[in-house]
């Protein structure tokens, strides 16, 4: 069976999507899951965060989108097992302008990774902070949006943006593409303020919302500086437990 193809976006930056991208990739692996991760950020911060260093990258992302390199050349293997990357590295910068003026610039992601599909049971899309042409390849290639929300007053900002896009691609590209799911991060216990919060995307977005609420933890922050997803720098933290209880309920929403 060909994979799941997730994108995790939200245009604002800072929301959780790459430490969500890391951490539910490697748990789907470690559930015995074929994953690959496709880092689809000039930052590269995905791919940093699963521990490939940027001078050992010979192709990335950019030269399948661009250059329309096949994927295979770009596909790395992680130190966890079942897990790999199509890393980035800052050439992507260059990519929202340079696919401008290319035929089926939309299509690019989809087309390159067709020839891999089969090989995975999931791919992630770790998105940019923007709406642009990367996003609507992103969205494009996609089954599905998981779109990490961050507990604070103005969560829900920006979120008809993102939805709108979402259409526009689902008009013109991919009628199928859905929702995967909304998850709720770094919420703050201390404050009322994120409990209203919760609330409000609940309301607005229904069973969508998965159960678990990503806290703020200090551990996911530290994690991607030793290049290790949670569940390897502390498997027995709290964030490790948030991450596996977010992939049980990726995995029952596929039937599994
Ligand atoms: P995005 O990809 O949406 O820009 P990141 O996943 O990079 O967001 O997260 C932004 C910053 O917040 C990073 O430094 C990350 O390590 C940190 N972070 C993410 N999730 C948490 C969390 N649950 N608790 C504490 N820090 C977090
Ligand atoms: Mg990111």
């Amino acid at each position: 069976m060909a994979a799941h193809v997730i994108a995790v976006a939200n245009q604002k930056g800072g929301v959780g999507k790459t430490t969500t991208t890391i951490n539910l990739g490697a748990c789907l692996a470690s559930a015995g899951k074929r994953v690959l991760i496709v880092d689809a950020d000039a930052q590269g911060n995905a791919t940093s965060g699963v521990g490939v260093s940027k001078a050992d990258v010979a192709k990335d992302i950019y030269d399948v989108l661009v250059s329309e390199e096949p994927i295979q050349s770009a596909i790395m293997k992680t130190k966890h097992q079942n897990l790999s990357i199509v890393p980035a590295t800052i050439q992507l910068a260059g990519a929202e302008i340079e696919l401008t003026n290319q035929m089926a610039r939309e299509m690019r992601l989809k087309l390159g990774l067709q020839p891999v599909l089969d090989q995975y049971d999931y791919v992630l899309v770790d998105c940019p902070p923007s709406l642009g042409q990367l996003s609507i390849n992103a969205f494009t290639a996609a089954n599905s949006i998981l779109i990490p929300v961050q507990s604070e007053y103005y969560a829900l900002e920006g979120l008809s943006q993102l939805l709108n896009t979402v259409r526009l691609v689902q008009k013109h590209f991919n009628p199928t593409l859905s929702i995967e799911g909304v998850l709720l991060t770094m919420y703050d216990a201390r404050t009322n303020l994120g409990a209203q919060v919760i609330a409000e995307v609940r309301k607005y977005f229904g069973d969508k919302v998965y159960d678990v609420v990503i806290p703020r933890i200090t551990r996911l922050a530290e994690a991607p500086s030793y290049g290790l997803p949670i569940i390897d720098y502390d498997p027995k933290s709290k964030g490790a437990e948030v991450y596996e209880a977010l992939t049980k309920e990726v995995l029952a929403a596929h039937g599994e």
